[in-house]
């Protein structure tokens, strides 16, 4: 029996795997990762086409990321974050600053999306408490998504991932998605806005990925932004999924005139190696904290709040971003994912085909579509077949590779795109 096996067997007995069913298909030992590529039993080489779950940036094992890690561990581990700070959280903070949209001021550091998400929830929620409104409703975009805590399920779209929660949830003025020329979404905004009842608008600007890689317009969305504040009404952008060049931007907002107040970051933070979650805000939010009496204290924490390692990472992410390398990588990999979408586009199975920086996103023809369309485990064994890691949502299949990734995997990656648009039936 081989050594994987027995880990396998070792596994079903003990774990429990996100996003699967406890009795399914047996998971795949990685043994080792390295670039965008990851080796399982018998040296077989996967190509990571999605940067294991949009996280990865700068490939697997980074020389530059394990050089600040293996340098971080030896001076500090982890320390506690409350009354204490370290070099790392603090320069982090300031090089995230300089590069995030204009008028972010201070940043909170958290362990992974959702609770970056948490935190900017409530933060609005207790800015408008010191204001002495009745405001507690957040406004979201219909087919959102923004974690799996109970408050990010809440300002998340309702449907196959909450229905176990649902009574738990709170309520929230749904908004139908900004698409190309809709006035739908300025209209339900503009009647949420008359109630004076909004705390807050959240939204993953320009691209909604959990719900299958939609794209909006950025024109509406901004004029969305704009009437928010002329209202008062915080603006969150959730860039969990968008930040740090995915989109072929720093950050998806950037798309945009009018800045968000707080922003949600997570994933490519630390390029996809250390669990980091950060809510930036402005100074109109910071400033209503701003006092010594203990009973206004943001009271919220984590106990891996700030961790060293995390924020070293992220430096050294940063270091790597701040390298036109990786900017002409973006562009290498935009556009290259335009030419395949111009080749994809033309098939009869494919009823969309769209691409953003590095996102490249199309939809099978089905009768139905969502999450447990069952196309999506038939395409992803497709692919796997051809040692090429592409996991669908549902009939929609996406590339989001790291900004390593050859041209020659990402040949490899359309070409298999390419062949599942030909089968089609599947
Ligand atoms: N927001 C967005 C936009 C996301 O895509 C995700 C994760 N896919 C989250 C929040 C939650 O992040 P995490 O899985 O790290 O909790």
């Amino acid at each position: 029996m081989s050594e994987c096996r027995s880990l396998i067997e070792r596994d079903s007995e003990v774990l429990w795997h996100p996003y699967s069913p406890l009795v399914g298909p047996d998971p795949l030992v990685v043994q080792r990762a390295e670039q965008e590529f990851l080796w399982l039993e018998g040296e077989r080489k996967i190509v990571d086409l999605i940067s294991s779950w949009w996280v990865n940036l700068h490939g697997h094992g980074h020389p530059h990321i394990c050089k600040r890690i293996a340098e971080q561990i030896q001076t500090i581990d982890h320390v506690i974050f409350a009354g204490f700070t370290h070099q790392p959280a603090i320069e982090l903070a300031e090089r995230l600053l300089r590069h995030l949209p204009a008028g972010q001021e201070r940043i909170f550091f958290s362990d992974n999306g959702s609770t970056a998400v948490e935190v900017a929830i409530k933060m609005a929620i207790q800015y408008w408490r010191d204001e002495n409104q009745d405001r507690k409703l957040i406004a979201v975009l219909s087919d959102s998504y923004h974690g799996d805590t109970v408050g990010a399920m809440s300002v998340s779209a309702r449907g196959l991932f909450t229905d176990p929660f649902r009574d738990l949830l709170f309520d929230v003025v749904v908004l139908p998605r900004p698409e190309s020329g809709t006035q739908e979404f300025l209209d339900a905004l503009r009647s949420a806005l008359t109630s004076n009842r909004l705390a807050a608008f959240i939204y993953e600007p320009l691209v909604q990925g959990a719900a299958g890689m939609k794209f909006m317009d950025a024109e509406a969305l901004n004029q969305g932004i704009e009437l928010c504040k002329q209202h008062g009404v915080l603006c969150i952008a959730d860039e969990v999924m968008t930040g740090f060049g995915r989109t072929g931007r720093w950050f998806a907002s950037d798309y945009m005139s009018s800045a968000p107040d707080l922003i949600c970051l997570s994933k490519g933070i630390t390029g996809g190696v250390m669990p980091l979650g950060a809510t930036s805000c402005c100074a109109l939010v910071a400033d209503k904290f701003r006092s010594s009496d203990r009973s206004k204290s943001f009271f919220h924490g984590h106990s891996y709040t700030g961790n060293p390692l995390a924020c070293a990472v992220g430096l050294a992410s940063l270091d790597l971003l701040e390298r036109q390398q990786t900017w002409d990588d973006i562009e290498r990999i935009s556009a290259r994912h335009r030419q395949a979408a111009l080749e994809l586009v033309g098939f009869n199975t494919i009823s969309e085909v769209r691409t953003l920086g590095t996102i490249l996103a199309l939809n099978f023809k089905s009768s139905s579509a969502g999450y447990l369309n069952s196309l999506g485990p038939k395409l992803y064994s497709f692919f796997m077949s051809r040692d090429l890691l592409i996991r669908p949502l549902g009939n929609v299949v996406y590339l989001m590779p790291p900004y390593c990734t050859s041209n020659e995997s990402l040949e490899r990656g359309y070409q298999a795109l390419r062949e599942a648009a030909a089968k089609g039936d599947f």
